[in-house]
């Protein structure tokens, strides 16, 4: 970009109090900063902690509806933003795209459009709303990055790492997400419950042999021992990075995403699920339609007020089979990010950081014109070294081993 872009962040949850923070860390990267979402005290409660520790730095703070386009391009233009980073709910994304697109601002986000009452959406999951809009994009050389969080994000990123630096050919890969920490609740998400359970719950679709294979969800699992964590039981589930990795990746023989559970939660799950309330189709109570999974999310913890008191460690990575001069070769690579540290940053657990830090990472690269794609793109399709060079000055670090091709975790599949 030519100038320094105004910024807008819409979504003042977990995620986006990272985000913000991380704006204003990097804020001689942007014109003006400001944050948007739906309950102004939430956002001036944010604005306050950001002030707390960059004084010199002003967030300015808007209220808008972001599943309303008329209302998000209203919001873009009178603040004149240049880049906006999505870190809102999925069922916002449709509007603020749509927002983007109207005034030429350029677009970020970290997961797939979804809408509040479908369930189980037909894979591939981007060609349903993001790639109806890529002609659009690419018409007005205009710049929108895709599922850059952590998970779907930094996980495509090694992937374009590994293709481009580690091997020569990709058999398989799986994408896997351990949370070894502890928040001392008796049940809780560590995002947005609406999203969390509704990914849980849904069918698992991943990519083999060319096409998409659905199975019931937590019907597939091994056990893993990642660096920090150690060693979790991960289960085989659906997410937003195996319905674009395989555009990059269509000879790779499975490209599939496990993640960790423990006992407790599994079990909590079980119960909610078999009485139905973790659906998001909506049942009538007294005469109200309300949807299930809505009326848990109101009474479990909100996901950013866990950041207190959370203590352990994540580990997200990629394990990747392929050849590398024609022998076989294994690399792992991978993140670990641990909550306290994350809380002693900016008030934030480690699920948010591990989304927050990402997002604002691809932001500068917009911003500074590393990146500038001129069209709609997965992040897998971008060069990866710019961001990995990056990302450890945003705060968080990455790591590659090597793992040996013929045994280990991945043979444990069930
Ligand atoms: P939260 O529920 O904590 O926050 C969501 C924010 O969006 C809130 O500030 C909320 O406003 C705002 N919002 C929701 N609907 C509207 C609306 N109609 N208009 C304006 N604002 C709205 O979620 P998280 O911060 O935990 O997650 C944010 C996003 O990040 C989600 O899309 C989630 O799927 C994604 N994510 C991605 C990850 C990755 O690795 N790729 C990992 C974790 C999350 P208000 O508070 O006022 O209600």
């Amino acid at each position: 970009m030519d100038t320094k872009p105004n910024l807008l962040i819409i979504g003042a949850g977990g995620v986006g109090a990272v985000t913000v923070h991380k704006a204003a860390q990097f804020a001689a990267d942007f014109g003006t900063i400001v944050l948007a979402s739906r309950t102004r005290a939430k956002l001036e409660a944010l604005a306050g902690d950001v002030a707390a520790r960059f004084p010199n730095v002003t967030i300015e703070v808007r209220t808008v509806n972001a599943r309303d386009a008329a209302d998000v391009e209203a919001l873009i233009k009178t603040v004149d933003a240049g880049l906006v980073v999505n870190v809102a709910s999925p069922y916002c994304n449709k509007a603020i795209v749509d927002a983007c697109l109207a005034t030429g601002a350029h677009y970020l986000d970290t997961a797939v459009a979804e809408e509040e009452h479908v369930e189980n959406m037909p894979a591939p999951w981007y060609e349903i709303f993001e790639f109806t809009r890529r002609p659009s994009f690419a018409e007005n050389r205009q710049n929108a990055v895709l599922g850059i969080g952590f998970d779907p994000g930094v996980v495509n990123v090694f992937c374009a790492y590994a293709a481009k630096h580690l091997l020569d050919e990709i058999e398989t890969i799986d994408i896997i997400d351990v949370n070894g920490g502890d928040h001392g609740r008796y049940f809780a998400t560590n995002f947005d419950p609406d999203t969390n359970l509704r990914e849980i719950r849904e069918d698992v679709v991943y990519w083999e042999d060319g096409g998409y294979k659905t199975i019931g969800h937590h019907s597939r699992k091994m056990t893993v021992t990642l660096p920090v964590v150690g060693e979790h039981t991960v289960y085989s589930m659906g997410h937003d990075e195996l319905h674009s990795l395989p555009y990059k990746f269509p000879k790779a023989k499975r490209i599939e995403f496990w993640m960790g559970f423990g006992e407790r939660y599994l079990r909590v799950f079980e119960v909610l699920e078999n009485l139905g309330l973790t659906s998001s189709i909506p049942v009538e109570v007294e005469g109200h339609k309300i949807a299930p999974v809505k009326m848990v999310k109101a009474v479990l913890p909100d996901p950013a007020s866990l950041a207190a008191g959370y203590t352990g460690e994540v580990c997200i990575g990629c394990d990747i089979h392929g050849t590398k001069d024609g022998a076989p070769r294994r690399v792992f690579v991978y993140s670990t990010c641990d909550h306290t540290d994350c809380y002693a940053e900016v008030g934030s657990q480690a699920i948010s950081y591990t989304t927050g830090v990402p997002v604002m990472t691809a932001a500068l690269l917009l911003a500074r014109g590393n990146w500038n794609p001129g069209t709609m793109v997965n992040v897998e399709e971008l060069d990866p070294d710019p961001f990995l060079d990056l990302m450890p000055k945003v705060g968080i670090d990455w790591s590659v081993m090597d793992l040996p091709p013929d045994g280990g975790w991945s043979d444990a599949g069930q």
